[in-house]
């Protein structure tokens, strides 16, 4: 077999578990398969480093900041690749550029645009192993990019499609896709599978054990796709297409994000076009918007209020205030100290009274729902931070998710 495998920052968090990750790799060439390893910098090592140049700038040249960021990748990769040799495998370690990723220019936050796997496809021919430096790129011009936060697992799903690899398998600390963060709630259990579908929806919700454009990818490319845990030889999670599914729970999973930050303006005059005023405004300063809510206007005038990243707030603050400015809102306020909790489950297609249980935990918990919003298969709640997790534990409590 080709198998990908990914190593997240805490499986390569220090000398030690780079020697352990190397044996692990050497076993599975050991059986008979060919690998290409990906891996991220040391945990921790990539906040550090955006510290680094926060040091010397509030606003860094993005450039600059992706071809530092870059650097802690290609320190593992090397590190382990020496490793690896060390043991009596040929290993070469390659950086994005070499292992043929493009991007377009998009500085920390490039999006792939071809992988050309020439050099990969001759050091597997070769007997090598091959270690690439997750997280990062080259733009057609030349530049280190690199793939937004978390981007090693869409690396290795990117690179599993383009050499056609049998199986991407993601390894981190915990042992597989949970029906919430088992960091929150201990009594989580683990999915043995679980469709693209939903794994899209947590990821993008906040469960960060995936990035979600990488499950995009791999539900695009149809990469066989497993997450377990670098530490044990237990099984992980399988993701998969929903048809591959034996058992569809109604519930799969409660996701928990509180990166969010709500902006709510108050006396928006109520006249065509100015909702597309303002969202193409904070569209054109890349202001990611994720929920929104406008309620009925009265006397000409309507109330909006929508949620960010919380690392978007600035950006939307100056645009939004610039139509305080022009009268086309009376007054904006803002509140971090918020979190978006949410259900998802690909049964909700088919059954009612998921969303009005819900509601009804959060009543039971005495905690306002300040937003609200649903697709086919999940419910997303804003409310206070400080009720996040408890509002997490009282969900997967209320779908006997630990049954
Ligand atoms: P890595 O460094 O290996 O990429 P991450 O820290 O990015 O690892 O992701 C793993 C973490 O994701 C886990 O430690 C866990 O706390 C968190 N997590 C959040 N939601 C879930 C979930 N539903 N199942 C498993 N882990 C989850
Ligand atoms: N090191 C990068 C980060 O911390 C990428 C990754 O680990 O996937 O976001
Ligand atoms: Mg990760």
């Amino acid at each position: 077999m080709l198998i990908v495998q990914k190593f997240g920052g805490t499986s390569v968090g220090d000398l030690e578990r780079i020697q352990n990750v190397a044996n692990r790799v050497s076993e599975t060439k050991k059986a008979g398969n060919d690998v290409v390893v990906v891996v991220s910098a040391m945990s921790g090592e990539t906040n550090k480093l955006v510290a680094y140049a926060e040091h010397f700038s509030k606003n860094p040249a993005r450039g600059e900041v992706d071809m530092l960021l870059s650097s802690g990748e290609r320190v593992t990769a090397s590190l382990l690749a020496i490793a690896l040799s060390e043991m009596g495998f040929p290993a070469v370690s390659m950086s994005g550029r070499k292992a043929g990723i493009v991007t377009d220019n998009v500085h920390t936050k490039a999006r792939i645009e071809e992988i050309d796997p020439t050099a990969m496809n001759k050091a597997i021919k070769e007997g090598k192993i091959i270690v690439v430096a997750g997280f990062q790129g080259v733009s057609q011009d030349g530049n280190v990019t690199t793939l937004g936060r978390g981007g090693s697992d869409l690396s290795a799903v990117a690179i599993a499609g383009a050499i056609k690899a049998d199986l991407c398998e993601i390894y981190t600390d915990v042992s597989g896709i949970f029906t919430t963060d088992p960091r929150i709630e201990p009594k989580a259990k683990k999915l043995n599978e679980i469709s693209y579908d939903e794994m899209l929806e947590l990821a993008s919700l906040g469960a960060k054990v995936l990035q979600n454009r990488s499950v995009e990818l791999a539900k695009k490319l149809n990469v066989n796709l497993v997450t377990r845990t670098s530490f044990t030889n237990e099984e992980g999670t399988l993701i998969t297409k929903e048809e591959n599914i034996m058992e569809k729970p109604l519930v799969s999973g409660i996701a928990l994000d509180k990166n969010q930050a709500r902006v709510s303006l108050v006396g928006v005059k109520d006249r065509p076009g100015i909702a597309s005023d303002i969202f193409t405004k904070l569209s054109n300063n890349s202001v990611n918007i994720d929920m929104i809510v406008q309620n009925v206007g009265h006397d000409g005038k309507a109330n909006m209020d929508f949620t960010v990243p919380k690392g978007d707030l600035n950006d939307a603050k100056s645009v939004v205030e610039s139509f305080v400015k022009e009268s086309e809102v009376d007054a904006v306020s803002y509140d971090e100290d918020i979190c978006k909790v949410s259900i998802v489950g690909v049964g909700m297609k088919s059954h009612t009274g998921v969303a009005a249980k819900a509601f009804a935990t959060m009543a039971a918990e005495n905690i306002n729902i300040n937003m609200i919003s649903t697709s086919e298969i999940k419910i997303s709640m804003i409310i206070a931070e400080k009720y996040a997790e408890l509002a997490a534990r009282a969900l997967h409590n209320a779908y006997e998710l630990d049954k």
